[in-house]
């Protein structure tokens, strides 16, 4: 019997888990990546959860730890720098959660994927025709080929979702907040804690990343008006206008704004569809579900990774029956991170003075409530 093909579009989080379960489960995949190679954002995500248990049958826990970040805690700082308050990172969590830079996760999840998978990089799928027994793809680079499945597990932005299901606005919501992040050339000031000032409607973090620091600016802002976020010029101008008289270290990292060459700068968004399939045809990860940056986007893109290649495998002859128990399951996880949304927006980037004295005044009272909380006996709670 011949192995059945398929084909994931995006080298990320979901599509490098994708492509390892797949192969485990009999099929054979072709992972097409639109970057050159791997990627270079450093922003640090999580592997927690259901995703912890992923990495563990995957063996690759143990290099998910040396990669690890050492922030201790999150820090809120004023214009001169003072600490105003202080979250310790334990609180956002449980033991055997590991923070790690999204480029060491996608190397990690590379290593182990890349035996059993072929990897096409520097090209994109531009059209997807599915008949019977299989789909056609073209693509901007290479020559057009047949494969039993496709899978999106191409991002916010997914080109898969926009050629099967329609034009990305009719799924991407802007959560009313801009991201921005970039690699700071010199290591952080503190190399066990998150650094954070606000203003209201503005934040800035410094974040430690394995011996160097990344500057995260996150602002509320209305959708701009034909937003694109490749548009490095508009990024640069944007971030200087938002943050003109921005006290603490802003000058010298808007310095660094206007000078670097791997600017990342995006909506936060949430992504939400009324179905991740049609046919042969399934999204994963963000491309389906996107929870923004204050959900668990990476934990759940392995997770429903792995569901997705369990529920394959379970059902090779009838992908279609898989996709359905895919949702069902997956939706459980995604659903409750998605409502979640707007209140880590407000904790992070209060949108008055108001607020912000108030969550300065909450992380003050945070570890009085979790020594109270270790003293009340669990059966009691
Ligand atoms: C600044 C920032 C901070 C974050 N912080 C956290 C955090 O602390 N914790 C957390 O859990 N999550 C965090 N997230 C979210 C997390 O990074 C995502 O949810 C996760 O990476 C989703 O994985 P994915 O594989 O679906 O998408 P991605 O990791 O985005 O991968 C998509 C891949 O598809 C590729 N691609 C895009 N278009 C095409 C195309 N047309 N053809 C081929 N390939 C394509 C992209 O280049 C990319 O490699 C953060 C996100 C951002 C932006």
């Amino acid at each position: 019997m011949t192995e059945r093909t398929v084909l994931i579009s995006g080298a990320g989080v979901a599509g490098r888990t994708l492509a390892y379960w797949l192969a485990r489960a009999g099929f054979r995949p072709t992972v097409v990546e639109r970057a050159a190679g791997l990627r270079s954002s450093g922003s640090p995500v999580d592997v927690r959860g259901p995703a912890s248990r992923v990495a563990e049958r995957m063996g690759v826990t143990a290099k998910l730890r040396e990669a690890s970040t050492s922030a201790e805690a999150l820090n809120f700082v004023d214009d001169a720098g003072r600490r105003t308050g202080r979250i310790p990172t334990r609180l956002f969590g449980a033991d055997g959660d590991i923070e790690l830079p999204r480029t060491d996760l996608a190397a990690i999840l590379h290593d182990a994927a890349r035996e059993h998978t072929e990897f096409v990089f520097g090209d994109s799928v531009t059209e997807l025709r599915e008949d019977a027994g299989g789909v056609d793809v073209t693509f901007e680079r290479g020559g057009p080929r047949r494969f039993d499945l496709v899978l999106g597990a191409d991002g916010l932005h997914s080109a898969v979702r926009r050629l099967v299901f329609g034009p990305e606005r009719a799924f991407v919501e802007h959560m009313g907040v801009y991201i921005a992040t970039l690699p700071l050339t010199g290591p952080p000031a503190d190399p066990a804690a998150i650094e954070m000032y606000n203003s209201p409607g503005r934040a800035v973090a410094v974040h430690p990343s394995r011996g160097h620091g990344i500057a995260a600016f996150m602002f509320r802002g209305d959708a701009v008006p034909g937003f694109d976020h490749r548009d490095t010029a508009l990024h640069r101008r944007l971030l200087t206008e938002t943050y003109e008289g921005a006290g603490w270290l802003v000058p010298q990292l808007l310095e660094q704004v206007r000078t670097t060459d791997d600017l990342y700068f995006d909506s936060v968004s949430r992504v939400r569809m009324d179905r991740w399939s049609t046919g042969r045809i399934a999204l994963a990860g963000d491309a389906a579900s996107c929870v923004s940056l204050f959900g668990d986007g990476s934990s759940l893109a392995m997770a429903g990774a792995y569901t997705l290649a369990e529920e394959l495998g379970r059902t090779p002859d009838d992908p279609a029956a898989a996709f359905r128990r895919y949702e069902t399951a997956h939706r459980k996880l995604v659903e409750p991170k998605q409502r979640a949304v707007p209140a880590a927006a407000a904790l992070l980037i209060p949108a008055t003075r108001g607020g912000l004295a108030a969550r300065n005044f909450g992380t003050r009272l945070l570890p009085l409530v979790s020594a109270a909380r270790r003293l009340v006996p669990a059966r009691a709670a």
